[in-house]
């Protein structure tokens, strides 16, 4: 259990997780991957180890029978996956992409994980861009004055 910080991407909904799980699920379902843009990642606290800042500027949608999705209003990000029904209710996943540090976490578990396909894959030899790469062409994006 580590206390572990995180925040949207614009910064307007930011938390404190209070003895988060060391470890996180990858979840292919349709909803989750409809949700998150692809497999999601979620590492999981008690509800009530979660500390909320800005949660004004939180959506929060029924998306199944059984559990909800919370989502910044402003930019979009996804902030939790909830259960609400059935025995644990109590528990609240995090996309471990909103945390500040996600050192020492590990993965513990693929669900649905018959709905891997290939694009779940990651081949040898598949072109490597770096950041420091990346941030050379966006640089070049805002050179000069707009046409
Ligand atoms: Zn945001
Ligand atoms: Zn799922």
């Amino acid at each position: 259990m580590t206390d572990r910080t995180g925040q949207c991407l614009c910064g307007a909904v930011s938390f404190k997780a209070v003895d988060m799980s060391d470890t996180f699920s990858a979840c292919y379902c349709d909803s989750c991957q409809r949700w998150a843009g692809g497999p999601y990642m979620g590492a999981s606290v008690k509800t009530e180890n979660l500390e909320v800042d800005g949660s004004e500027n939180i959506g929060i949608i029924k998306t199944t029978s059984f559990a909800e999705r919370a989502f910044c209003k402003k930019c979009g990000s996804g902030i939790w996956w909830r259960l609400t029904f059935g025995q644990y209710v109590g528990s609240t996943s995090i996309p471990i992409g909103l945390l500040d540090d996600r050192s020492g976490l590990t993965l513990s578990d693929e669900m649905y994980s018959d709905y891997k396909d290939h694009t779940n894959e990651r081949p040898e030899n598949v072109g490597q861009m770096t950041s420091t790469e990346a941030e050379a062409v966006v640089a070049t994006f805002t050179e000069g004055e707009p046409e």
